[in-house]
């Protein structure tokens, strides 16, 4: 499909983390950014290879923005939305969560991404970092739907094994342009030393980052300091995982040493705002972070410890979350925000090409309704994203070249109400 925006803004993203809005058009050629500018100084078509172009898109003046990352999820957790709140952490996930998880099927794990998939076009989201239980099956769902997705794996001590991740890396990777993996496991706290030296090893082999949640609660670090008598960055460090980069996903609870290994090693501090407030677990150093230039990606994490995939509440938290526990008004511009939403995910995901609206970049991309109050008056439209905007202004999602959201319509080849069926009948299957 190619596609031209007409008459849009268009928000341009600059290398300082700052952004530029053009007026003019947009055009997409198959799964990439053909051209940007105000439509005269453009050829419409190659005397050689004729462009087909779909009827244009007029914008109506509204904002194509590069579509948000989600760089830390558990997409098929959607099963268990609201079914096990208001409990604390370790009760949540030992009492329902793993229990409720053991049950699953991998068809289960299909259906259940695909209901994910969903909620993330509602939220202008382009592409996931997902880890599950059983990685092919996720890669699978993702790519019927037309939706780009990284996997990572979830290896602990009670899952599969150290070669299994090397079949899923080699597997996913070879499976198509919107799938990729990047190594990983699930926390120093479930995951043994063995396991962790085993992902070091595949690491090396393969030039791959890792990833793992890291110092999301304030027990975790404390225990892993007893076990190892360092923290659990340090300890992975120690374990010579980021030979090739890598990071931790949640990332709150640092000690001094921690972010000097942050810095040695490149590593990005992918933060999950709503699921720390929901599961009480604190409040992420955003202002430490962007003063040491460690990068940022933003994560919803899984639908159960969240409960949205939402990336406007995200982004809201992340800075006003930063405000209160720095008591400083002016830390955490939006501008850091919405790089970190859109751009830092994308270099997390090892997705460059998907970074921003550029030529010659791919064509994951969403228009932002700006003829709603909620966007009124344009004083500056990054501000307005960030602070008031809402999953309401999403109007198009597009993911490689492919719409796949549309004025409220899915085009992904499913059914919505089948989804919700096959949802509610995985959920009350169990015991
Ligand atoms: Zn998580």
């Amino acid at each position: 499909m190619n596609v031209q925006f007409k008459n849009a803004k268009i928000l341009k993203t600059r290398d300082d983390h700052g952004f530029e809005i053009v007026d003019g058009e947009l055009w997409v050629k198959g799964n990439e950014i053909f051209y940007i500018g105000d439509g005269k100084d453009a050829e419409h078509t190659d005397c050689q290879d004729p462009i087909v172009w779909e009827n244009p898109i007029d914008c109506e003046g509204n904002l194509l923005i590069p579509g948000f990352k989600n760089a830390h999820t558990h997409t098929p957790m959607t099963f268990l939305r609201s079914y096990a709140d208001d409990m604390p952490l370790q009760d949540w996930l030992t009492k329902q969560v793993f229990p409720k998880e053991a049950q699953l099927t991998k068809e289960d794990v299909y259906w259940l991404d695909i209901l994910g998939v969903m909620e993330y076009l509602t939220s202008g989201i382009t592409s996931n970092f997902d880890m599950y239980l059983f990685p092919v099956e996720n890669a699978k769902a993702f790519r019927d739907c037309g939706f780009r997705s990284v996997q990572t794996s979830g290896i602990n001590n009670f899952s599969y094994s150290v070669k299994e991740v090397e079949e899923h890396y080699l597997a996913i990777n070879e499976m198509g342009e919107l799938n990729s993996f990047i190594l990983g496991f699930h926390a120093e706290y479930t995951t043994s030393k063995e396991i962790m030296q085993g992902i070091g090893e595949l690491a090396h082999k393969y030039k791959s980052p890792v990833f793992l949640h890291n110092a999301e609660t304030k027990r975790e670090v404390a225990e892993c300091k007893e076990r190892w008598g360092m923290t659990p960055t340090a300890l992975t460090d120690a374990l010579d995982l980021y030979r090739f980069g890598g990071g931790g996903y949640h990332m709150v609870h640092m000690e001094e040493a921690d972010f000097e290994i942050m810095k040695k090693r490149n590593l990005f501090a992918v933060t999950n705002p709503c699921s720390n407030l929901k599961l009480a677990s604190g409040i992420a150093p955003i202002k430490r972070y962007l003063d040491e230039n460690i990068p940022l990606a933003i994560g919803t994490d899984g639908p159960a410890s969240n409960n949205a995939l939402d990336f406007f509440r995200e982004m809201y938290l992340m800075t006003a979350l930063a405000k209160v526990r720095e008591e400083d008004a002016s830390c955490v511009p939006a501008e850091e925000v919405l790089y970190a939403a859109t751009a830092g995910g994308a270099h997390a995901m090892n997705l460059t090409d998907c970074d921003r609206l550029a030529v010659g970049k791919k064509a994951d991309l969403v228009m932002i309704d700006l003829n709603q109050p909620n966007m009124q008056p344009e004083n500056n439209l990054v501000k307005n994203l960030v602070y008031s905007g809402s999953k309401s202004n999403v109007k198009l999602t597009m993911v490689n070249g492919q719409i796949l959201y549309k004025d409220h319509q899915f085009r992904i080849g499913f059914d919505p109400k089948e989804i919700y069926d096959r949802a509610n009948a995985i959920i009350s299957r169990m015991n």
